[in-house]
């Protein structure tokens, strides 16, 4: 394997390291499971990364209130 070669390999590599690590950023949002504090149902909600608390709409009966 000559130089060129060598280094198009190492560009390949780190060039896939990079999307891999953007994909992880996309999928940064978490999915909360929240249960209803009026009906009980439960919900999954999506907060983003680092968000404890994510306002949501129960999808059963419409109470609005935020994850615990
Ligand atoms: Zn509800």
């Amino acid at each position: 394997m000559d130089k060129k070669a060598m280094r198009d390999e190492a560009e390949r590599l780190v060039r896939e390291a990079m999307e891999k690590r953007s994909i992880v950023v996309k999928q940064g949002d978490t999915r909360i499971e929240a249960t209803c504090g009026k009906c009980g149902a439960p919900n999954r909600v999506k907060a983003a990364k680092g968000v404890t608390r994510a306002d949501f709409t129960c999808k059963e009966c419409g109470h609005q209130q935020a994850t615990l």
